[in-house]
C-alpha cells in the first residue's frame, strides 16, 4: 500500500496535486546521468543538466516520491546562508574564496526567483529579507556584532531598533534586529513538485517508489533492476547514511516545525508581517518561521535528538517534548496567538558532516557525483549544487565550479556510540545555553564554544 504523502508536512499537505507516485522503474535500464534522490538537489541537477543539454538521457530515481524527503517538508527559508562558517573557509581557501562563496550564495536566492517565475512554478515565493531579531540583551550582543561583521564583508545587514522592527513585524520584548534583503520566503513542496513537473518536461525521466540500495561506478542499483549510467549523481542528503558503504558519511540530525491554521483578520493587524520576511532571533539552537502566502505562521526548530546508528525512522518526525517547546517560543514572541490552533506538525532529517562544512564534487575517474551536508540550509545551496555537478559533469570551467566547496570532503563520523553521544551532548549544550542567557542576561560561553567547535560562528 502507498504511504499517504500529504501527512508528511502541511506543505506537502497544500501542495496542489495529490502525490501520487509515479511508475518504479520497469527494470534494467540504460542511462547517460543517473540521479540518486528527487529532493532538491537531484531535480536542479536534473533542471541545469536537461536544458543544458537536451540530448542527455537523465533519470531521477526516488525511494518514495519526489519531496518527501526535507525538500518537502522544510521552513521554506530560500536564503543566502551557507552551513560552514567564513573562518573556516578562510583559512582553508583564502578569503577571496569566502567573498565569492558570500557573492554566489546571494545570486543563488535570485535564481532560484528566476528560474521558478521563468518556468511558471507557483511557489509563492516572495523576496522579503530575513529578520534576525533579538529577545534578549545576550542575543541583542551578539546580533549587533554580525551585522557589523556583515558590513565587514560587504553584505547589506543593517540594524534595527524596536520601532523600525515594529513596522515590519510585532513580537513581543523586541530589542532590536538585523536585517538582510537576501532572502526569500517560498512554499518548499510547491516548489519541489513543480520541479519535478518542469524536468519531466525537459525529457528527464522520474521513477517513484524506486529505493536505491548502493552506488556504483557506472551503476546504481535499486530494489526494481539496475540503472546503468556512466555519471551516478547521489542526491540522497540526510538518507544517505541507509545506502550501502556511506553510513558516516553524514549524520541526520532532525529539523521539527508546526503551523498555526490562518490568522484571523485581527490578529493579522496585531502582527503585521506583510512583507513575509523569514524570521529567527539570536538563540544559540536555531528557530526559523515565516508567514505563509494563506496567512499562517510556520515555524521550526531544532532540539530533536539524534538516533542511534543514524537511524531514520518516521516515527521520529514526531516528538512531543520539542512541538511543545516551539509551540512555547511561538507564543512568547507573539502572544496575540493564544487560543490560535496548530494544524500540523511534522519534522524530517537534514544531513550534517562532520566538520558542518557541505560540499558538491565529481570524480571524473569514477563518474561519481554528490552533493549535501547543507545542515539545514539547502533550499538555495542545492539550486548552487545542481548548476555546479552540470558545469562540472559537461566539463565547463566555471566560476562555480571554482568555489571552495567544491570537491570539498568531509571526513567521516565516528563510529557509535561516540558519534551519538557528541552529537546530542552538542545540542543539549545549544538548549543550555540558550537557558543560561535567559536567566542571567548574559552571553554564554558554552554556547560560543560550541558554535566555534561546528564552525557555525
Ligand atoms: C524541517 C526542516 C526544515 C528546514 N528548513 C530549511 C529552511 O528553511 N531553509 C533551508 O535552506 N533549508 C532548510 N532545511 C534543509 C533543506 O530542506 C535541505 O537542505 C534540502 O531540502 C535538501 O535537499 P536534498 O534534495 O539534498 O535532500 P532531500 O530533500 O532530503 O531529498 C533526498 C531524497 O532522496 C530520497 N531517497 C532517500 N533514500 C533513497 C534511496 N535509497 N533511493 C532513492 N531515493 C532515496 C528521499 O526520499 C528524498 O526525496 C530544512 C530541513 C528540514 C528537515
Amino acid at each position: 500500500m502507498t504511504k499517504d504523502y500529504r501527512r508528511y508536512s502541511y506543505w506537502l499537505d497544500s501542495c496542489g496535486d495529490d502525490l501520487t507516485p509515479r511508475e518504479p522503474l520497469p527494470g534494467d535500464r540504460d542511462l547517460d546521468v543517473a540521479i540518486v534522490g528527487g529532493g532538491y538537489t537531484g531535480l536542479w541537477t536534473a533542471y541545469y543538466l536537461a536544458r543544458s543539454d537536451p540530448g542527455l538521457r537523465i533519470g531521477v530515481v526516488e525511494r518514495d516520491v519526489c519531496g518527501f524527503g526535507a525538500s518537502g517538508r522544510n521552513g521554506g527559508w530560500c536564503s543566502a546562508l551557507f552551513a560552514a562558517s567564513r573562518q573556516r573557509i578562510v583559512a582553508a581557501h583564502g578569503r577571496d574564496a569566502a567573498v565569492a562563496m558570500d557573492k554566489e550564495m546571494r545570486a543563488t536566492v535570485d535564481e532560484v526567483a528566476r528560474v521558478v517565475a521563468e518556468e511558471g512554478i507557483e511557489a509563492d515565493l516572495c523576496k522579503g529579507g530575513t529578520l534576525t531579531l533579538a529577545t534578549s540583551p545576550a542575543q541583542a550582543a551578539r546580533v549587533r556584532a554580525e551585522v557589523a561583521e556583515e558590513a565587514a564583508w560587504g553584505g547589506d545587514h543593517v540594524w534595527l531598533e524596536p520601532h523600525e522592527v515594529e513596522r515590519r513585524v510585532r513580537v513581543a520584548s523586541c530589542l532590536g534586529a538585523a536585517y538582510t534583503s537576501h532572502c526569500a520566503a517560498l512554499h518548499p513542496a510547491r516548489l519541489v513538485r513543480g520541479l519535478a513537473r518542469v524536468v519531466e518536461g525537459l525529457g528527464v525521466t522520474i521513477y517513484e517508489q524506486t529505493p536505491a540500495l548502493a552506488l556504483h561506478e557506472g551503476r546504481v542499483e535499486t530494489a526494481r533492476g539496475t540503472v546503468k549510467a556512466p555519471v551516478v549523481v547521489r542526491a540522497t542528503e540526510g538518507y544517505t547514511p541507509s545506502l550501502a558503504g556511506q553510513r558516516r558519511v553524514l549524520a541526520p540530525v532532525y529539523s521539527l516545525m508546526i503551523v498555526t491554521e490562518p490568522l484571523d483578520d485581527g490578529r493579522r493587524e496585531t502582527i503585521g508581517w506583510e512583507g513575509r520576511e523569514t524570521l529567527t532571533d539570536g538563540r544559540h539552537l536555531i528557530i526559523y518561521a515565516q508567514r505563509t502566502a494563506d496567512g499562517r505562521i510556520a515555524f521550526g526548530g531544532r532540539g530533536a535528538p539524534y538516533h542511534f546508528g543514524s537511524r531514520i525512522e518516521d516515527r521520529f518526525d514526531l516528538d512531543d517534548r520539542v512541538f511543545g517547546e516551539l509551540q512555547r517560543v511561538l507564543l512568547q514572541l507573539f502572544p496575540v496567538l493564544q487560543g490560535v490552533r496548530i494544524t500540523h506538525r511534522w519534522g524530517g532529517p537534514l544531513g550534517v558532516p562532520r566538520d558542518w562544512f557541505p560540499s558538491v564534487g565529481f570524480d571524473r575517474r569514477t563518474g561519481m557525483a554528490w552533493a549535501g551536508g547543507y545542515v539545514g540550509d539547502g533550499v538555495a545551496t542545492t539550486n548552487l549544487a545542481g548548476r555546479t555537478i552540470a558545469d562540472l559533469v559537461l566539463e565547463r570551467d566555471t566560476d562555480i565550479t571554482r568555489l571552495p566547496w567544491v570537491g570539498h570532503r568531509s571526513p567521516r563520523w565516528e563510529p557509535e556510540p561516540l558519534r551519538f553521544i557528541g552529537i546530542n551532548a552538542a545540542l543539549k549544550a545549544m538548549e543550555m545555553a540558550d537557558a543560561a542567557e535567559l536567566r542571567t542576561g548574559r552571553p554564554s560561553r558554552r554556547g560560543s564554544f560550541v558554535r566555534r567547535l561546528i564552525g557555525a560562528g
